[in-house]
């Protein structure tokens, strides 16, 4: 039966770039998915980037930018991650959509409806050096329950647990250090302590559709509390002006807190979708076959399985079937933490050249049903792909392939001997194990099943040793047939690896001219197939790609919205500093400077070009009433939808320059290292907000 699949991973905030824990998510949800396309399932894989509330807020203000436009910058720094790492999403959504602003309304008025709002008056933290109420985030102090310091004001990162601001000790702001002081505020409350809402989510939460151990945790907010009731309390649901957030109808002033709307965000994305399809978004989740499931991580457990199935369930919406729980990833044992910035950088793996693909099959290697957290460990990867992935797998068809161009025309036998039969029939015989292990998340057996089969293959052939047989005459049946196994086991094995190596396995395809590979290819023959030429399909990891990814990170790690990090500026021997890797120009005078024409131009189109991997055709505004076509060497650096629609800097009156792929009429500017193999990373001059086409630049 064709399962119908919604599948989300946890919205990013919207506050900087993904770091390496969300990309792991991604590549631990896209294995899911890709296994369940195979296998002709039909899935709707959607994310959204969490837009809302006061840190985003804030951080748009330091930066001189409106949040959405704080937002939108971040959004558009978003596809080079998810194409690096061959992520499926079939949609990209923003929780400050509109999409986000009506179901998030319309779930209000629901609970509303169904009697579980209540309005109280609440004493809150207000820092009077700011002149604001203090965000959850932004008070600090110690936790209540385990008296950890340092915790922020909503929930403690050492225990889980989750409280108010005011049950702080020694709260302080963040924002000034000030002690903050308590004034009254009107808040809006989902009563989760109704005894509607409790049992529904004890029996929600305990009937088996949770992994053993997060059921087990989330029983602790059922357990009596000190007033004998559950732990479980009525939850605060608005905030106060100055928000960045979706309105609260009927509350002038009062906006929804964040983690009301961000989960909603996938139900936003998801009509979206479907509304850019023009299918009925309504219907499909209206559908009793439809399985919903969200991967996300530990850290957010209790919004996920307690706030958000009670959230849809009291609205009259359907309620999560799955919430799949990972730990966390941590690097050489160490916790990784995006407020102190270590760790692994996903953009610095791919601008050093690292395959995307090594790093899936070393997070899938290592990945299993768990909550458990996750170590990269630089030589456990390099081992993993270079013996396993490369020396095990990526071999065998290198041992094969050369022997069919040449000797056989490239076309491998009908049939094989006895032995390579039995071989291939057992490598068929595992597609239902491997399978079951892929949908029940336990990657790492999965991939652990598939290397094994890998070694029997390779024992195959250094028994059989077709570079004996190329030597002695009239073995060139057994050859053949030797050659032919091999390039089908190949085939097979890549059916079994193909969710973890997408790209892999689309090469595979490629080289062995045949259509996209679903998992009921592994049990079909290749039989007499004219292969395509045999080229390397995977490079080894050089240890030093490490050492380079592990280097302090360039200014391209940065939040896309802060100040870039001063680059280190390197100096001559004599203590002369060369800012930027480059000395500085000879001196001009403001006459020389004069002559340039610098224009504000609007990017309205960028295309790749083909022929090129540096060029970008770009087609800019610059306020003229005609467009301009100019090619720019920042294909490398920069992706087309990453620059479609900004404002940059035209040098306008250069003269026009004819090239082998058309004429290039002016400039655009853009900063970078002067050595940018040690330094990649180039920045495309943006003005500040207001500027439009056609303003001159002096
Ligand atoms: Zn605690």
């Amino acid at each position: 039966m064709t399962r119908k699949l919604f599948v989300t991973t946890a919205l990013p905030y919207a506050n900087g770039p993904f770091h390496i824990g969300h990309i792991m998510e991604y590549i631990q949800a896209d294995i899911w998915v890709r296994l369940q396309r195979m296998l002709g399932h039909e899935v709707n894989f959607v994310c959204a980037d969490d837009a809302h509330g006061a840190p985003i807020m804030i951080a748009a203000e330091k930066a001189g930018r409106t949040p959405q436009q704080f937002v939108a910058a971040v959004a558009a720094g978003r596809r080079q991650y998810l194409d690096g790492f061959h992520i499926s999403f079939d949609h990209w959504h923003s929780t400050d959509a509109p999409e986000n602003h009506a179901l998030a309304q319309g779930i209000y008025r629901a609970l509303r409806a169904n009697d579980l709002i209540d309005v109280r008056t609440i004493e809150q933290f207000y820092d009077p050096d700011k002149g604001m109420f203090l965000p959850d985030r932004f008070i600090k102090g110690e936790c209540p329950r385990c008296g950890a310091k340092d915790q922020y004001g909503d929930n403690c990162e050492v225990c889980g647990a989750v409280y108010q601001p005011t049950e702080l000790k020694h709260p302080y702001s963040a924002l000034s250090g000030a002690t903050p002081v308590l004034r009254s505020s009107e808040h809006f409350f989902f009563r989760l302590s109704d005894p509607r809402c409790v049992a529904y989510l004890q029996d929600w939460t305990q009937d088996g559709r949770l992994q053993p151990e997060v059921a087990n945790k989330v029983r602790e907010w059922f357990q009596p509390g000190p007033d004998g009731k559950p732990l479980l309390g009525d939850w605060d649901i608005s905030r106060d002006a100055p928000y960045f957030g979706i309105e609260i109808p009927d509350a002038p002033g009062k906006y929804f807190y964040v983690w009301l709307d961000a989960p909603i965000g996938y139900l936003a994305s998801l009509t979206a979708w479907f509304a850019k399809n023009g299918w009925d978004v309504d219907a499909y989740l209206a559908d009793p076959a439809l399985e919903q499931i969200h991967f996300i991580g530990k850290d957010i457990v209790t919004f996920h399985t307690l706030f958000w199935p009670a959230t849809l369930h009291f609205s009259g919406r359907k309620a999560p079937d799955r919430v799949w729980v990972h730990g966390h990833l941590t690097v050489s044992g160490e916790k990784m933490s995006k407020s102190r910035g270590t760790g692994i950088s996903p953009l610095r793996y791919l601008e050093i050249g690292m395959n995307a693909e090594w790093l899936r099959y070393y997070i899938a290697a290592k990945l299993n049903a768990r909550v458990e957290d996750l170590d990269f460990n630089p030589d456990d990867f390099v081992a993993r792909v270079n013996s396993d992935l490369v020396g095990k797998y990526v071999n065998i068809a290198s041992r094969a392939a050369g022997f069919l161009a040449k000797r056989f025309g490239g076309e491998t036998s009908a049939d094989v001997g006895v032995e390579g039969r039995a071989l291939l029939d057992g490598l068929r015989a595992h597609a239902d194990a491997v399978r079951e292990l892929y949908d029940e998340r336990e990657y790492g057996k999965a991939l652990r099943e598939v290397m094994l089969l890998a070694d029997r293959v390779n024992e195959y052939v250094d028994r059989a040793k077709p570079w004996d047989l190329a030597r002695q005459p009239g073995m060139d049946t057994a050859l053949h047939d030797v050659c032919t196994v091999c390039i089908e086991a190949f085939r097979v094995l890549t059916v079994y690896l193909k969710p973890v190596l997408p790209a892999l396995a689309a090469a595979v395809e490629q080289f062995l001219r045949i259509a996209p590979l679903s998992w009921a290819d592994a049990q079909r023959a290749l039989g007499r197939q004219h292969i395509g030429t045999y080229r390397h399909l995977m490079q080894r990891v050089e240890p030093r790609q490490l050492d380079a990814l592990f280097e302090p990170a360039p200014a391209a790690a940065a939040p896309a919205c802060a100040p870039a990090p001063a680059a280190a500026a390197q100096a001559l021997p004599g203590g002369e500093a060369l800012p930027g890797g480059e000395a500085l120009a000879a001196e001009i005078g403001i006459a020389d400077f004069a002559k340039v024409d610098l224009r504000i131009a609007r990017i309205v189109a960028a295309e790749p070009v083909e022929g090129s991997t540096k060029l970008l055709r770009l087609t800019l505004d610059a306020g003229e009433g005609r467009l301009r076509n100019v090619f720019s060497g920042i294909a490398g650096a920069l992706a087309p939808e990453q620059i479609v629609g900004r404002l940059t800097v035209l040098v306008a009156n250069l003269a026009p320059r004819k090239m082998k792929f058309g004429v290039s009429e002016g400039m655009v500017l853009s900063a970078g290292h002067a050595d940018d193999k040690a330094h990649p990373g180039l920045y495309l001059l943006e003005p500040a907000p207001g500027a439009a086409p056609g303003l001159r630049v002096r």
